[in-house]
């Protein structure tokens, strides 16, 4: 008999009907012999409405007690599915994060996972309860309760199923899988059968929504294979894996885009050393987190620098942009918000060649202009005009033969 996470997300404990589906997903489950551990986000929109509720109280929340405040979220969700599943005649019990020994740092909101002690856990699953934790939680040394971050529930989930050396970690979402693209944007995308954690790690960065990053960073870390699926099908979703000599076969794996940033330039800067610090020192002061950088040299020993930044610190960064681009006497500042980044990620990038120029050929033939390019070892991001990104993704996704049967024929 198999000892199986399940995690479900916010869309699929929405509300009591939906978390009947639950219900009968976890006791079809036990009643063929298998162990259950469940871990349950909030109720969708929950999180967001008690973020709301804090800010009405102050403009500046204090975080300590904003977890208080958003623990429970995950609270109701796991006692009401322990409540019916005690009500369906079957042994179940819900834990919080601190009685599933979930220590975290004390970074409040965003807190970091140390180790899980999970003691009640196996003493329940040894009494054969079906056990329910509230995802998204932990507490401190100090016995604070801590959350975990955004999407946080899905690390939960992955980090007990590490803790327990359970035989399958399922995330249960409102999308069936991870797709070779975004379906809203390329009537093409495919779901891919499985998926490398570095691709997977690659894409979540690029905005890929389907997984909190941390929850792969995780999983790759104790090797845990998770299957992502949907909670409103009993098909098989993706599964997240380490990458195996098949998968290094296929160049690109999907093809991303993200709207999230912006660009900044400071034109015809003295090309000097000291110049790339004197930008960067205060835009990294003010927590600022920088993606890419360009510089290209300028006519008589001038030089000009681009980076980007995410779009809600754009305008922060531009100011701090202008006010050194006086200092150090730069001919102008240009910032931009129109902009998109498209990326292709795979891990048979590190051992094709020629996936850049396919990938700088495939946008010229589209007449989409490239502004700034950076490489990972197994991935290509280019940024480019906002209005283009679509068109990118398509043209990107047949370019690299991704192309699934369209779903309009
Ligand atoms: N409820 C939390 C959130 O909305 C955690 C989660 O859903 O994973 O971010
Ligand atoms: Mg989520």
């Amino acid at each position: 008999m198999a000892l199986l996470v399940k995690k479900f997300g916010g869309t699929s404990v929405a509300d009591i009907d939906r978390i009947r589906n639950v219900a009968r997903r976890v006791v079809a489950d036990y009643d063929q012999g298998h162990d259950v551990v469940v871990i349950l986000s909030a109720m969708a929109g929950v999180t967001d409405g008690l973020i709301r509720l804090a800010r009405e109280v102050t403009e500046f929340p204090d975080k300590r007690e904003l977890d208080v405040l958003l623990a429970t979220g995950e609270q109701t969700t796991a006692a009401l599915l322990a409540m019916l599943l005690k009500s369906m005649n079957y042994p179940a019990e819900s834990l919080l994060g601190f009685q599933a020994e979930v220590r975290t740092d004390a970074a409040f909101g965003n807190a970091r996972i140390l180790d899980i002690g999970a003691h009640r856990i196996r003493e329940l699953l040894n009494a054969r309860h079906i056990v329910v934790v509230a995802g998204f939680q932990g507490c401190d040394a100090k016995g604070n309760i801590t959350t975990l971050g955004r999407g946080g529930s899905d690390t939960s989930a992955v980090a007990i199923a590490a803790s327990l050396s359970a035989d399958a970690c399922e995330i249960f979402t409102d999308v069936d899988g991870v797709y070779t693209a975004d379906p809203n944007v390329c009537s093409k995308a495919r779901k891919l059968p499985r998926i490398s954690y570095d691709e997977m790690l690659e894409m979540s960065s690029l905005g890929a929504k389907v997984l909190q990053i941390r929850s792969v960073e995780f999983a790759k870390k104790y090797n845990v294979p998770v299957h992502v699926r949907s909670s409103f099908s009993e098909e098989e979703g993706t599964m997240v894996v380490n990458a195996d000599a098949d998968m290094e076969k296929i160049v690109v794996t999907g093809v991303t885009s993200n709207k999230n940033e912006a660009r900044i330039t400071l034109k015809a800067v003295p090309d000097q050393p000291g110049i790339a610090a004197k930008i960067m020192t205060p835009i990294g002061e003010a927590g600022i987190i920088v993606d890419m950088i360009i510089q290209n040299p300028h006519s008589g020993g001038k030089t000009d620098l681009t980076f980007t930044v995410p779009k809600a610190d754009y305008r922060e960064a531009l100011k701090i942009a202008e006010r050194v681009g006086k200092e150090i006497d730069a001919e102008e500042v240009i910032g931009d918000e129109k902009i998109a980044k498209v990326s292709v990620t795979g891990v048979g990038m590190r051992s094709h060649h020629g996936v850049a120029a396919r990938m700088f050929s495939t946008l010229a033939k589209e007449n989409i202009n490239i502004m700034m390019i950076t490489t990972s070892e197994i991935r290509i991001s280019c940024v480019i005009e906002e209005k283009y990104a679509e068109l990118a993704v398509r043209a990107l996704h047949s370019a690299f033969g991704l192309d699934g049967k369209n779903s309009d024929e």
